[in-house]
This record gives structure tokens, C-alpha cells and sequence, in this order.
């Protein structure tokens, strides 16, 4: 039998950006904490890698997020400072859509109601900025002065890094098998079996197959996601962060979303993907068929963004795990209640990682949390079967 000593605070699986965040916030606030991973870090198979992501305060009408985003801005502030790394380039971002159109009447609200600063105007003022952008004369744009790219490798490796540094166990390449609920939770792994007072389930895609065992029934639906980058027809720097947003917008005829981020990390090539892709399975994400996509974003490309090549020059690949209602899931397990969740985090949930991590952690040792925790309770699935 283990004794006392091998007992672990607490045990959180999975460790992309939400589990990574989770452990540092425990360790940090000095608890005995092993984060587990089941492939050799760093990998590219989930949802946390590639060198990008965009933050911003602007979360039109939805403010559970909203909320939070004032506290992410200044946590991801902290990290930097703790690992001496840049994590956050602000470069702006803009949302863009018909005038009038929920999009944009709903940023400028967001935007004004939490005193951001930020200006908008019209297509001709647009043609001025960003001449490379082709859009009708009906968009109006919100440019949010305090938005823009977080690193995310870098900050990924911060805070695994960090939480080393406070004191925390990192065993990567060592997969959950199995979960033995109790008053001290076990987790049984291809290498051992560890206990814990408490364990946080942060697995990204792979929680739409671990949390039915649990008996958790709530419909999670990984989504690949081709990511790419284009590279300027007359080869010159065209979309430089210093000059261009990030971005978000509708297209004209208002069935797709897509999104872009000016050069960054690969010279002379802006990212710009399409926000949907096709069902997937997270050990199977090679089959995807995803052709579809790459045919509608040269389209998009050839009509918005004319002076970019047709094809692109590097295409990679990530994982949105989205719940029905595209909310996050951060609760307790409704029997269990020292097994914390914190899944589906929906394709907008890297920017809100260090309050995340910070609520997670909160549920684990039985903390107050520190927001309203209702709009992410796992009951929100079963309110009319139960
Ligand atoms: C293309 C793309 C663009 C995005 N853009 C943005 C953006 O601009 N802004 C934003 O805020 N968000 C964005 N997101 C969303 C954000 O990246 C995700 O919400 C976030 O990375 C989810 O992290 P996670 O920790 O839940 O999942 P993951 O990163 O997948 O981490 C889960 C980890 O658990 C491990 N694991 C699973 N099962 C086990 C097991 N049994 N044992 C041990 N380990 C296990 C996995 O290997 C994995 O490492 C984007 C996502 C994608 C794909």
C-alpha cells in the first residue's frame, strides 16, 4: 500500500494548454501536484500546439466570457514576466461584417460596456488601412486597440516550465488507462498507478471518450481544423503585425466564419482558416476528409484577399472539441466530487487558459471559485432529463 508520502494534492491529466495551466496554478499555489501526459512533450496531436492564437477583450454578447477576458489579459501578463518570454503581441484586432449586423453591433457594445478602447469606420477608411482586404461596401469594422497573438508554443511551455520550477511532477509519455473513484481518487497508467486527493480530467478531444465511462453522456464533438498560411503574390511583407489586426469576420454571403493573424511566426505568411472543419477522431485524425475545406478557403481567399497566392504554403492541423452549446464545461463530477472537469473548450478557449486553470484549480481543492460558475455546470445538458 502507498503511503501518505506518495499521495499526490492532486493529479491533472492531460496536459495541453487548459491541464498545463490547471497544474501551474496548483503548484504555484503550493500543492503537491503531478501533471500527466500521455504522449512525449511536446506533440502536435491535440489542440494546444502551433506557434498562435488570438486574444481579445471583445467577446460580443458573450459576457460569462467577457468577464474573464480583463483577468486573462493581466494573468498572461504575470506569465510573462514569470518566464521573462514574450507571450502576447499586440497588434489590435478587428471584427468586420455588414453594417448593422449582429457581429459588429454586438462588438461595439461588448467593447463600450467594458471601457476598451477602440474605434470603428467604414469600407473607405478600411481601403485606406488595409488595402489588401477586398469587401463590399456595406462592412462596417471594430478595431480593438488591446487585442492580438498570444505565442502559443511559448506560452505552453511556460506554464509546463513554471509549474516545474514550483515544485510540480511532469511524466509524460504516460496515458491514463483507467480512474478508481474514492475518497483518495487512483489513476491507473501505461507506467503505474498514482493517487490523489483530487483529480482534474483536462483531456482535450479525448474526453468525448474517456468522460462517457465516468457516465457522463454529454455530446463532445472533436472537429478538425486545417490551419494555413499564404504567402503574398509579389513575395514582399504585406500583412505585418505591425501594420495589420488579427481579425474575424463573416463572409459576404455570410456562410462561413474565418479568422487570420498577420505575419508572425513564419516570414512573409498570414495564417487565415476557416472556423469549422469536419468530425473527427483523435487517434484516427489522419483520415479526416477535409478537401472541402481547402477548396472554400481558396475561394474565400481569391475573393477577399486577392494579392495572396491560390494555394497555400503550409497547411497544419489542430482539434476543436465542441460541446452543444459551444460553452465550456468546468464543473465537478456530479457524483465524485473531488474529480474536476474542464473539457470542450470549443475552439476559444486558449486565451482564457490562466483563469481557467485558476477555476480548476479552485474546484480541486474546494475552493471558492472565483466567478459565476453556473453557465459551465455539466447539469446545463441534463436540465429537462433529469
Ligand atoms: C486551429 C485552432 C485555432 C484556435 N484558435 C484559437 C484562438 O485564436 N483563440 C483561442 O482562445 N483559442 C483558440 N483555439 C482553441 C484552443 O486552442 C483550445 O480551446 C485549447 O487548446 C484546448 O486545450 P485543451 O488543453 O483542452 O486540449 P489539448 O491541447 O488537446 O490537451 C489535452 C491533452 O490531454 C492529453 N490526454 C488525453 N487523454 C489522455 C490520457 N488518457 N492520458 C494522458 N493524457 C491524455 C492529450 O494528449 C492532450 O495533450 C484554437 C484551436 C484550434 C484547433
Amino acid at each position: 500500500m502507498e503511503g501518505e508520502r506518495n499521495i499526490y494534492d492532486v493529479i491533472v491529466v492531460g496536459a495541453g494548454i487548459e491541464g498545463s495551466a490547471t497544474a501551474y496554478s496548483l503548484a504555484k499555489d503550493g500543492k503537491r501536484t503531478l501533471l500527466l501526459e500521455q504522449f512525449t512533450l511536446p506533440h502536435n496531436r491535440g489542440s494546444s500546439h502551433g506557434k498562435s492564437r488570438i486574444t481579445r477583450r471583445n467577446y460580443g454578447a458573450r459576457t460569462i466570457y467577457a468577464n474573464m477576458m480583463k483577468e486573462a489579459f493581466e494573468l498572461t501578463a504575470q506569465l510573462e514576466t514569470e518566464c521573462r518570454e514574450q507571450l502576447f503581441v499586440n497588434c489590435e484586432y478587428l471584427e468586420y461584417g455588414p453594417k448593422g449586423g449582429s457581429l459588429v453591433t454586438e462588438s461595439k457594445q461588448c467593447l463600450t460596456d467594458y471601457h476598451v478602447p477602440h474605434e470603428t469606420f467604414d469600407v473607405k477608411e478600411q481601403r485606406k488601412r488595409y488595402p489588401h482586404i477586398e469587401l463590399p461596401d456595406n462592412y462596417e469594422f471594430v478595431l480593438e486597440k488591446t487585442g492580438g497573438i498570444l505565442r502559443a508554443d511559448k506560452m505552453l511551455s511556460a506554464f509546463q516550465s513554471e509549474f516545474v520550477r514550483y515544485g510540480g511532477t511532469i511524466r509524460d509519455g504516460e496515458a491514463m488507462l483507467d480512474l478508481f473513484p474514492g475518497d483518495t481518487v487512483s489513476v491507473k497508467t501505461t507506467r503505474s498507478v498514482h493517487k490523489a486527493q483530487s483529480v482534474v480530467l483536462t483531456l482535450g478531444a479525448w474526453a468525448a471518450k474517456f468522460l462517457p465511462r465516468l457516465g457522463i453522456k454529454v455530446k463532445l464533438q472533436p472537429e478538425e481544423i486545417k490551419v494555413y498560411y499564404w504567402k503574398h503574390k509579389d513575395n514582399s511583407s504585406r500583412f505585418d503585425h505591425k501594420t495589420y489586426p488579427a481579425f474575424f469576420t463573416k463572409t459576404a454571403a455570410g456562410k462561413y466564419t474565418i479568422y487570420g493573424l498577420p505575419e508572425d511566426e513564419y516570414p512573409g505568411l498570414v495564417k487565415i482558416c476557416l472556423h469549422e472543419g469536419s468530425s473527427t477522431d483523435p487517434d484516427k485524425r489522419d483520415g479526416t476528409k477535409n478537401d472541402w475545406v481547402l477548396e472554400t478557403m481558396k475561394l474565400i481567399i481569391a475573393t477577399h484577399f486577392p494579392t495572396l497566392e491560390k494555394e497555400p504554403t503550409i497547411a497544419e492541423t489542430c482539434i476543436y472539441t465542441n460541446t452543444p452549446d459551444k460553452h465550456f464545461i468546468l464543473d465537478v463530477h456530479p457524483v465524485w466530487k473531488n474529480i474536476v472537469l474542464g473539457a470542450g473548450f470549443s475552439g476559444h478557449g486558449f486565451k482564457l487558459s490562466p483563469v481557467v486553470g485558476n477555476l480548476l484549480a479552485q474546484l480541486a481543492t474546494g475552493q471558492r471559485p472565483s466567478y459565476d460558475m453556473s453557465p459551465f455546470r455539466i447539469h446545463r445538458f441534463f436540465k429537462n432529463k433529469l
